[in-house]
């Protein structure tokens, strides 16, 4: 019944997003709710949707055999649905969740994230879930005013305990780096993180989620140190990383490189001729041979930067998204191993 009700408000939502994009930073100008909103929020409000499980595997169909009367125990089990923020953290939570929960990301693979536009089936979506996780360090500029809208869904961040790396310049300058996931060592905090989140939420899967935390763990330091030695080769004067976000200040914390982006984080101002000027004296007084720009912004003003400094373009960085399961980052981990490949190669020289 309840999940009918949900499927009406998802095929009759306005897909619009809920809100138009902030002109100044960190401030939420107060709007009315779109039609749509409002349509959302009364039916939430009459039909009473609350936090819900669903059921560990789809109901069988109804030409099936008579055995459908008794399914097996382990079938009726109902799994809790843990809603994430973005594709990252996502496969991070599967990774600890396993088949126990379902794992779900609010933004698509290859989303922009930090000023998403959420939408009212997003908040659908999140009304439904049994826990929301997000990443905070100021990622989800959204999620405060979001939230405003859900109720009674439990929520935890998922950086809380990372040393935080200020961002040095621009409109949040002093505020939070939020980009902590790109450091092995953060991403170990995170799965200590996810770990108590879900085992809280659903204590009887407890040795579970502790015996997945522990191998994935181990998985994140075995990358970790096969990036660590493949970038320690690197000669002292070919360690620059040139990207378009400066999203890479935890990972060259960890591995000893130097940064150098254009500009400081995902905000209105990206690309200014400023910016381009600057990162084009950098990339030259550095002799960097080669920039490169992250998979979810426009990669121009970069590749103006690679031909008037003189440098190659060498491709695209995954970070603020995954892609898709065809893609070269399909996984928290594969993301960071491309990343390194794609810098070392590049470095090198191709
Ligand atoms: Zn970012």
């Amino acid at each position: 019944m309840k999940s009918a009700m949900i499927n009406f408000l998802r095929q009759n939502l306005n897909p619009n997003p809920l809100y138009s994009n902030s002109p100044n930073p960190g401030q939420y100008p107060v709007k009315a709710p779109k039609h749509g909103v409002a349509i959302a929020l009364i039916l939430i409000a009459t039909l009473g949707l609350g936090a819900c499980t669903r059921p560990s595997t789809p109901p069988l169909a109804s030409a099936s055999a008579p055995s459908e009367a008794a399914p097996a125990p382990a079938n009726t089990q109902e799994k809790k649905v843990i809603l994430t923020t973005f594709t990252v953290l996502a496969d991070m939570v599967r990774n600890v969740a396993g088949d126990r929960a379902i794992v779900e990301s609010l933004t698509k693979p290859g989303a922009e994230i930090h000023d998403y536009e959420p939408t009212p089936s997003d908040l659908v979506r999140a009304q439904e879930a049994d826990l929301i996780l997000d990443n905070g360090l100021g990622l989800e500029r959204w999620a405060e005013r979001f939230y405003g809208s859900v109720q009674d869904v439990p929520r935890q961040t998922i950086s809380q305990g990372v040393t935080a790396i200020p961002i040095a310049e621009g409109p949040y300058q002093n505020k939070p780096n939020p980009h902590a996931w790109m450091s092995p060592t953060a991403a170990l905090v995170y799965v200590e993180n996810i770990r108590q989140a879900l085992v809280q939420v659903d204590p009887a899967n407890e040795a579970t989620y502790n015996a997945n935390a522990k191998a994935y763990s181990q998985q994140i330091k075995e990358v970790d140190q096969r990036l660590r030695t493949a970038l320690s080769a690197l000669p002292a004067n070919q360690r620059y990383l040139v990207s378009c976000e400066g999203a890479f200040t935890y990972l060259i914390q960890d591995y000893d490189l130097k940064e150098i982006y254009l500009w400081p984080i995902n905000a209105e101002q990206e690309g200014t001729p400023q910016q381009i000027r600057r990162a084009i004296d950098q990339v030259k007084s550095n002799q960097a041979p080669v920039v490169f720009c992250e998979s979810t912004v426009n990669a121009n003003a970069q590749k103006q930067v690679a031909s008037e400094a003189g440098a190659e373009f060498g491709g695209v960085f995954y970070v603020d998204s995954l892609t898709d399961a065809n893609g070269p980052a399909p996984t928290y981990l594969q993301l960071l191993e491309y990343n390194v490949d794609t810098l070392i190669k590049g470095l090198q020289g191709g």
